[in-house]
Order: structure tokens, then sequence, then C-alpha cells
């Protein structure tokens, strides 16, 4: 028979020793999984678990089955979407949380889950330098933070017109008509798809050559809608990295009575840094933001900041009440309040350790050390001839075009190659991305820890494939 503790502890002892493992090694291994399909479905396949395991053993069986099929996603050679390294006082933390199975959703069932979760959003707003009167809701990501912001700005510009989506729904409802940037993420598309507001609906507003939204074409569109409007900005365009310009931005937005969110979900980062901090000048103004957590804070998974200057609007948006859930006192904090879900992980622990770990000064310094690394990286490919790096390199994220004075055509097929090339010799690890209708490279400068010597292998790997791919 199982024993909670012995074999607990024994289950617990194995993953400590073999996490020791994965990150003394995980720097040195090539980044991208070695494993098919079918190995790794062989790996953690078998019949239906009938009579139950020894308990170390299973934890032993998931990490060699994992093992091959894991991206090396918190290694020095990961260059991928837009990806945090996991920090390992956020880990420990993180550890700690599953170990003590709090359910944070209200203070009365997790006093300290509340807490941890108050003063770190405390602590956030300071950090990142918005309203300190904003709510802050931890959940899963900036997709989830996105729709939380989206939500408080739907009941709110209804209810200025009187009407309480709440409770009575869209059906019937004045148009409410959203205004988003040309290339906003795919998530707030997706937020606007859950709220009822429709994807296809919102009024995409053009864009510069970095992705910026701009001011003039967002002041035109809303002077032509009379009705209730919000408009989603954002801070960081997922490929280049752009910051719209706030500050007009939320003039032409006062100026119609919206609404702004803006979804920030690596590039709210920005504010922490002096030397960045000019690039999201005006953000503050907004009336709501998403931001993650596992990006630039370096959080393991997941963490998204679903922040709403008017706590009011946040919790009329996302409050469950129910007989058995009592409030909670004035001194005390529920976090359902502010979050779609009830039953949830404390977040707030693993943030309120890295928070402590890295500091103000740690943020600040990480931030625009990664905005000089791109720049290095940036400067770096740029000489190599056939190169292209597309974007303005104000932040931490690159977009290169390969085969410079080729057509069209031939560019998107060299580009295709050099990246195929790239992970082919799985030294560093970038993908592809679609940008202002050219097939291009995208490189994201996000991983706590990264030195100069790492940019230089990465353009090394980079230009290697290249001339392969041209040669
Ligand atoms: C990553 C990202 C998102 C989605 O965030 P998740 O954490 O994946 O939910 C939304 N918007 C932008 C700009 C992003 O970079």
């Amino acid at each position: 028979m199982t024993d909670w503790i012995e074999d607990g502890a024994r289950a617990l002892a194995t993953a400590h020793a073999r996490a020791g493992d994965y990150r003394a090694t995980v720097d040195t291994r090539p980044p991208r999984p070695t494993a098919s399909a079918l190995e790794l479905e062989a790996l953690f396949g078998g019949p239906t678990p009938e009579g139950g395991e020894d308990w170390a053993g299973v934890i032993e069986a998931l990490d060699s089955a994992a093992r091959p099929g894991l991206m090396a996603m918190t290694g020095r050679r990961f260059f991928g979407w837009v990806i945090g390294r996991s920090h390992p006082v956020g880990v420990a933390a993180d550890w700690l949380t599953g170990v003590w199975g709090q359910n944070a959703a209200n203070y009365s069932a997790s006093p300290a889950s509340a807490m941890a979760e108050k003063v770190a959003s405390a602590w956030l707003l300071d950090i990142l330098d918005l309203p300190r009167q904003a709510s802050v809701g931890f959940v899963t990501g900036a997709t989830m933070a996105n729709f939380v912001g989206l939500a408080a700005g739907r009941n709110e510009v209804l209810r200025k017109v009187g009407w309480d989506v709440e409770t009575d729904g869209l059906f019937g409802a004045p148009e409410v008509r959203v205004f988003v940037g040309d290339e906003a993420h795919a998530t707030v598309h997706a937020a606007l798809r859950y709220l009822g507001l429709g994807s296809r609906r919102a009024v995409r507003v053009a864009t510069d050559a970095d992705g910026r939204m701009r001011a003039d074409a967002l002041a035109e569109a809303l002077a032509a809608f009379a009705g209730p409007k919000i408009v989603v900005a954002q801070a960081g365009q997922i490929n280049s990295g752009a910051i719209d310009p706030m500050s007009e931005i939320a003039a032409a937005v006062t100026a119609a009575g919206a609404w702004l969110h803006v979804d920030g979900a690596f590039g709210l980062w920005a504010r922490a840094a002096p030397e960045t901090a000019h690039l999201a000048e005006g953000l503050d103004l907004a009336d709501s933001w998403a931001t993650d957590g596992h990006k630039w804070l370096q959080l393991p998974y997941d963490c998204g900041l679903a922040i709403v200057k008017d706590a009011a609007a946040h919790q009329r948006a996302m409050s469950i009440t129910a007989s058995y859930l009592p409030p909670s006192g004035s001194a005390e904090h529920d976090p359902s309040l502010y979050v779609p879900e009830l039953s949830r992980r404390a977040r707030g622990f693993a943030a309120w350790a890295v928070l402590r770990a890295l500091g103000r000064s740690g943020i600040a310094a990480m931030v625009r050390d990664h905005c000089a690394l791109a720049a290095r990286l940036g400067a770096a490919l740029a000489v190599e001839p056939g190169i292209e790096v597309l974007n303005t390199v104000s932040l931490n994220q690159l977009v290169v075009g390969f085969g410079a004075g080729e057509a069209p055509e031939r560019r998107d097929d060299l580009a295709r190659a050099t990246i195929a090339a790239l992970q082919e010799d799985n030294l560093c690890y970038a993908g592809g991305t679609a940008w202002k209708g050219r097939w291009a490279m995208r490189i994201s400068v996000i991983s706590a820890g990264l030195g100069e010597d790492d940019i230089d292998v990465l353009a090394g790997a980079i230009i290697a494939a290249w001339r392969r791919v041209r040669a």
C-alpha cells in the first residue's frame, strides 16, 4: 500500500533530482526536440493504467518520456515565439504552490494566496508605472487578460448608454464598435469572438511599416461612428516589438469618449526600464491593460495579468457570487472578482517570489540588456549580403528577410529554406512569420541571462544557414 507521506516524499525528491539534471544540461542540448510524433506517442503510450504504479517510478517515467519531446525554451539557444525562461525562483515557488494545493478563488478559502496576489499586484503596478488604484487579475496569459479587459470595456461603454449587458446580454443592445490595429495579435480577435463582439466586425485601423497603429487613421475612423466604442492598442507587436504611439492614440480615444484597452503582453515591460520607457509613454492613459508574467517577467507558465483602472468596472464584468462564497472584508482581497475562473491556481506566489528575486532594478536591467542584445544581433545580421532586418529594432524583436533584391516569391522560398536550415542544424532555434506580405524569420530576445556571446552564436548560426542556402 502506498504511504502518502513516504511515497509522496520520494516522488517529490525524484522530481527535484530530475529537475536539477534538466536545468544543468538544457543549455548544451539541441533546442529542438529530436523525437517524432510517433516516437513520442510510443514513449507516452501503453494500455490504460489499471492497477496503479509506484509514485516515484511514474515521475521517472514521465521525465524519460517527455525529454525527447521538450523544446529547450529555458535554454540559451532558444529564440522562438516570445518566451521567458521560467525563473528558478518562480519554479520553486510554483512547486510550493502545488504542494500547498490552495484554491485561490477567494480570501476565505486561502488568505495567503489572496494576499500574495494583492501585494504582487501593487508591486507590478509600481514597476510598470500604471495607475496605482487599478485592479489586477491573475489569469493564464495575455489571451485571457485581453478577454477580461475587453469584457470590462464592453460592459462599461454599454452601461454609459443605459444598457446592462451583464443581465440583458447583447441581443437588442446598441451596437458597440471596436477599433483594432491592423497588426493586432490574433488573441485580440479571439477575445472579441468570446465576447460576442465578432472578429470580422472590428474596424481594422491602418498601421505603419513597423506595425504601429496610425493615430491619424484611428481618429478618422472614430469620428465616423457616434455610438459606444472600444479601441484596442498594442504595446509590443508580436513580430516587430513595435509599440503604438500611445499618447496620440489616448488623445484620440479621450476625444471620442471610447474605452482604451492595451494588449501589452510583453511590450508593457518597456516601462520598467528607463532606457525604453519613452517608447511606452502615454500607455498609462488607457482604461485596461493585458500583459504576461510568463514572457518578460520570466515566470513559469502560466501567468497573465488583467489590469483595469476602474476596479468597480473590473468587478462588474467578472465577479461570481453564491451563498457559499462569503464576501471578504475590506482589508482582504478576493482574486475571483478579477478573473473569469472561480477555482484557480494561486499564481501570485510565483509572481511575488520572482518580483523579489529580480527587484525593480533587476527587471530594468534585464529589459535594457535584451533590447541592447537585439540591436547587436540586428547589426551583425545587416552586414551580411542578402540578409535584411525588416523592422526597426527598438525593443527585443527582430524580423529578418533573406534574398534582398530577389523577386518576392524567390525571397519567400529563401527565407523558408534558411529557417529550415537553421532548425535542421539545431544549434539555435528561431521560427518564421508572414510580415507585410513577405515570409521572414522572427527572433525574440527575451530569455533572462543571455549575453553577447549567445547573440554572437545565434548570428553565426543564421549567417551560416543563409550562406548554405544561397550557395
Ligand atoms: C503572447 C501574446 C499574446 C498572447 O498571450 P498568451 O500568453 O499566449 O495568452 C497576446 N498579445 C501579444 C502581443 C502577445 O505577444
